[in-house]
């Protein structure tokens, strides 16, 4: 016999409309950063937003200090929203923590290990040269760091992916400005050999590599002035 819907499913209330609304502006902002569509220090007009998204200026400004709560945007008295410059600080302490926490992600993401989910991450990885052959470097910024929230996922472990999740937003703000050479961030080659280590269930050599991985990262930046660009946020985002 099926369960009876619980009296709370059914149609959304206003509450729960109110949330999807915040989390897809969150998750648009979120996509443009990564995809590096949204550049550091661009400004996020509530009324724009609030147009984009077809949503009240309360519900963007509650998605607006969500995110600046995560480090993605900072608010700045009278002056409004902004995506967040990370500074070379910032920029250290980011990828300390990843270093910290990824190897510890990789171990429990191998303990979960199943055939389906090995797949995934072939697939994943087919995906990565894909962009890397057609030349897409917006697709292979994002699937970049889509591989390191895939195996966050993978890891089962809810606090480490949310703490990733907007570390890996961090980083692609902190790539943007800081980065040497315009080549992507994650070079194809590290992911597909973390994969292999990961199918061989060797998790010193996945913790070893996954470390080797964000040290080559980090060893790619560099400090540089990036000029704010003045596109208009409807051709950034999309709703
Ligand atoms: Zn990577």
């Amino acid at each position: 016999m099926e369960a009876k819907p619980r009296p709370t499913s059914g149609t959304p209330t206003a509450a729960d409309r109110g949330r999807d609304r915040i989390s897809r502006i969150r998750e648009g902002v979120m996509a443009a950063i990564l995809e590096h569509r949204l550049l550091p220090g661009t400004k996020l007009g509530e009324d724009e937003i609030g147009e984009i998204y077809g949503v009240s200026r309360t519900l963007v400004r509650t998605a607006l200090l969500k995110l600046a709560h995560e480090g993605i945007v900072s608010i700045e008295k009278n002056r409004g929203a902004f995506v967040s410059r990370p500074s070379t600080d910032d920029a250290r302490e980011v990828f300390e923590a990843r270093r910290l926490i990824e190897p510890t992600i990789v171990d429990h993401a191998i303990d979960a290990m199943s055939p389906a989910r090995l797949d995934r991450l072939h697939r994943h990885i087919d995906g990565e040269r894909e962009a890397e052959r057609r030349g897409d470097a917006r697709a292979l910024i994002r699937l970049s760091g889509e591989f390191h929230r895939l195996v966050a996922e993978m890891s089962g472990h809810s606090v480490y992916l949310g703490f990733l999740q907007e570390l890996i937003a961090r980083s692609s703000l902190i790539i943007l400005l800081y980065r040497r050479h315009d080549t992507p961030p994650c070079g194809t080659g590290h992911h597909a050999e973390i994969v292999m280590a990961i199918r061989d269930l060797d998790k010193a050599r996945a913790r070893a590599l996954m470390i080797g991985h964000l040290v080559d990262i980090e060893a790619e930046l560099f400090l540089k002035d990036v000029v704010p660009d003045d596109r208009r946020l409807a051709d950034v985002l999309e709703a």
